[in-house]
């Protein structure tokens, strides 16, 4: 009996295996088809000074809206994409797709010169040989100042292979390209590798501002509160900017003030926008309005 079920686990198992290759493989196909389709938008989200108010960057953040399954995220397709290889042609369209919205941009205004896009690059894309010459290349097509230009990478990028990372890395600084610490706090290594990667700023993961409370208001001070704190702190006294992730809520918004954390983003100043509603954002765009004052002193 113990056989039979043993079999019978194993037929199950084989089943599952060979439902998630067929899977698998019908999402290649379809992200294929999706890349230069309509199905693909990059939208963009706002990176917002927490102390002026003035309105900094974008992130770029890609979107696959799949004909059958609505929109999927790319936390789900990304990884489909690296093991197929299909990042490669995916990153150069996110790439050339940002750029050129960012030179649109740049005409809107004399206050909006400065404005920088923000690129997410995966670990494999970061190895790539070819990122540096695409990088090369879209910041010439589209006219752009490489100082306009943020990447985000995570630890766990630098920490894969620290030897080419850290070349790569320092022929990107010395172009004058921004580099951008994403998810902090998350991985492993976090203090060590910001003396070996002096990245311009680190961005501190959703996860520990969507638990701080507003002291003073009945929410008692978390710990998470206090690894803000503290993160703010060293980066600082490292000449490194501290970009608060997933905002939500104005008493996040006022504690981060407090704290000092000089940039934010988030859905409470705005959800990731099309490129149609990105222009109007800018358009209307006022700083310092967003009652930033704090309630407290
Ligand atoms: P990420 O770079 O850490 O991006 C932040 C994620 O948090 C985004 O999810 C964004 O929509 C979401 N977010 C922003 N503000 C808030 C908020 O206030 N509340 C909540 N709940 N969420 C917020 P998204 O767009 O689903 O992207 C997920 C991840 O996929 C990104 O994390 C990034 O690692 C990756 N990704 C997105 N676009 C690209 C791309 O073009 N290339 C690569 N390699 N990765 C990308
Ligand atoms: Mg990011
Ligand atoms: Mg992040
Ligand atoms: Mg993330």
């Amino acid at each position: 009996r113990a056989k039979e079920n043993g079999r019978t686990r194993y037929e199950i198992f084989d089943a599952e295996m060979h439902q998630q290759a067929v899977n698998f493989l019908k999402m290649e196909t379809e992200l294929t088809r999706a890349i230069g389709s309509e199905q693909l938008e990059v939208h963009y989200q706002p990176i917002i000074s927490i102390s002026t108010g003035e309105l900094r960057g974008m992130e770029a953040l890609l979107r696959w809206k799949h004909p059958h399954q609505g929109l999927i995220s790319p936390s789900f397709f990304i990884p489909i994409a690296e093991e197929t290889g299909l990042i490669n042609a995916l990153s150069w369209w996110v790439l050339q797709t940002a750029t050129k919205q960012l030179t649109r941009w740049h005409t809107l205004g004399e206050k909006y010169a400065d404005l920088y896009v923000s690129i997410n690059i995966s670990a494999r894309q970061f190895r790539r040989p070819e990122l540096m010459t695409e990088i090369l290349q879209s910041i010439q097509e589209n006219h752009i100042s490489p100082t306009h230009l943020c990447l985000e990478i995570t630890e766990s990028t630098l920490m894969q292979s620290p030897d080419n990372a850290a070349t790569l890395f320092s022929r990107l600084k010395d172009i004058g390209i921004k580099i951008f610490m994403d998810d902090f706090g998350t991985g492993y290594s976090s203090l060590s590798y910001l003396q070996r990667f002096p990245v311009d700023a680190i961005k501190i993961d959703r996860s520990f501002i969507s638990h701080i409370h507003q002291a003073g208001t009945g929410a008692s001070s978390s710990s998470d509160t206090e690894i803000v704190r503290a993160i703010v702190t060293l980066v600082r006294n490292l000449g490194i900017y501290a970009i608060a992730e997933g905002i939500e809520q104005q008493n996040q918004l006022d504690l981060l003030k407090d704290i000092g954390c000089e940039f934010g983003q988030g859905f409470w100043f705005s959800k990731p926008l099309n490129a149609d509603q990105t222009h109007e954002f800018i358009c209307n765009y006022v700083f310092p309005s967003l009652g930033l004052e704090s309630t407290h002193s």
